[in-house]
């Protein structure tokens, strides 16, 4: 086995059969009954025999409609995990530099490592992203692809879209914008993708938009950018029923705001308990500021905290030094508050 090989290893979710999972920032909520509907009818009519359509036109057609792009500068992958290993394979050649921004979310390393990149991980400090400091060594490494989550996750924090603007026009390379949560926040670059020749901007449909199973995300970028990543996918890479279930709920914009209304809801009242046990235990763990579907806790003993949770039978994540815990079900949001509750009474 070749040495890039030997230093990977598979990604492992968190276990837990039967718990109250918090742990994977999935949405919450069923897909509405009439998308079902139409689901049904597409599982009934489907051309089973025959390939899909490579460019997955009526999906990235729904998509630009629903997020007010041209839909020449859309691409749809087998979820945005895919499109970030095609990015890097086709964007980077062996040896060259690419930067992320630590810490963030883990495949932008792995896809870098099987492109037989040089990773140029740039720390955060108090989790936060200095524009400046990016731009200089972003600079002073010759970095050719920079890529970093917005809002974050692990961190639930956003940089401004100036802030975003002034790193774009700043850094040198390509930039590829991951904006898994901006439908939970306001300061997406979608409609202006087409403006920096060095941009993709990548959406998915796992977090907000409630169909992580059926695998799809989006790339966004200006025209050569968007005509290259078609050309480096694989052609079928998005199958025949994601693309059909993916359109129908993506042609109703208004069950989307409706579901994206619930999730903050939830969200607000998961913070609102944590503030409230957090100012009861001064200097115990503090929230950090974000504007995504779930909570990113700054607590030293974070860890062991995970444990105790999947031990009272609820799993959460513990990744980049964060408690990461996604909003759920009112009373899924209750479970875990009172089991945290429990935990932080035992001393550390
Ligand atoms: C969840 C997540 C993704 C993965 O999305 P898929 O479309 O399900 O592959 C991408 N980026 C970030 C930052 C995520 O948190």
């Amino acid at each position: 086995m070749n040495e890039k090989l030997r230093r990977l290893r598979a990604y492992a979710p968190v276990e837990g059969e039967g718990c109250v999972r918090l742990d994977a920032n999935e949405s919450f909520l069923p897909m509405p009954r009439e998308v079902l509907e139409e689901a049904k009818a597409a599982v009934e009519s489907l051309a089973y025999n025959r390939y899909p359509d490579p460019a997955a036109r009526e999906l990235c057609a729904a998509f630009a409609r629903c997020y007010g792009v041209r839909p020449e500068q859309v691409v749809a992958g087998n979820g945005s995990d895919e499109l970030i290993s095609v990015i890097f394979s086709a964007f980077l050649m062996k040896g060259e530099a690419f930067a992320t921004l630590e810490p963030d979310f883990s495949m932008y390393a792995q896809g870098g490592a099987l492109a037989e990149g040089r990773q140029v991980p740039i720390a955060k400090e108090d989790f936060r992203i200095d524009v400046d400091q990016v731009i200089r060594v972003c600079q002073k490494e010759g970095v050719r692809l920079l890529i970093f989550s917005n809002p974050c996750n692990p961190t639930s924090l956003v940089l401004g879209r100036e802030e975003v603007r002034r790193l774009l026009r700043g850094v040198e390379g390509l930039v590829v914008l991951d904006e898994a949560y901006m439908d939970f926040s306001g300061q997406s670059l979608l409609e202006e993708a087409g403006d920096f020749p060095n941009l993709i901007i990548l959406r998915t449909c796992s977090k907000a938009i409630g169909m992580a199973a059926l695998r799809l995300g989006f790339a966004v970028a200006g025209e050569p950018l968007s005509q290259a990543l078609r050309a480096a996918k694989s052609p079928y890479n998005v199958n025949g029923l994601s693309q059909a279930v993916g359109a129908s709920l993506l042609n109703r914009p208004a069950l989307l705001q409706q579901a994206r209304e619930r999730i903050l809801a939830s969200q607000r009242e998961l913070a609102e308990g944590l503030r409230e046990l957090a100012s009861q235990r001064p200097g115990r763990f503090s929230v950090l500021p974000g504007e995504t579907n779930f909570a990113a806790l700054v607590m030293e003993d974070g860890g062991r905290v995970q444990k105790a949770l999947l031990d009272r039978g609820v799993a959460v994540r513990y990744t980049g030094g964060l408690l990461r815990v996604t909003c759920g079900q009112p009373e899924e949001n209750q479970l875990f508050l009172r089991a945290f509750r429990e935990i932080l009474e035992v001393r550390p």
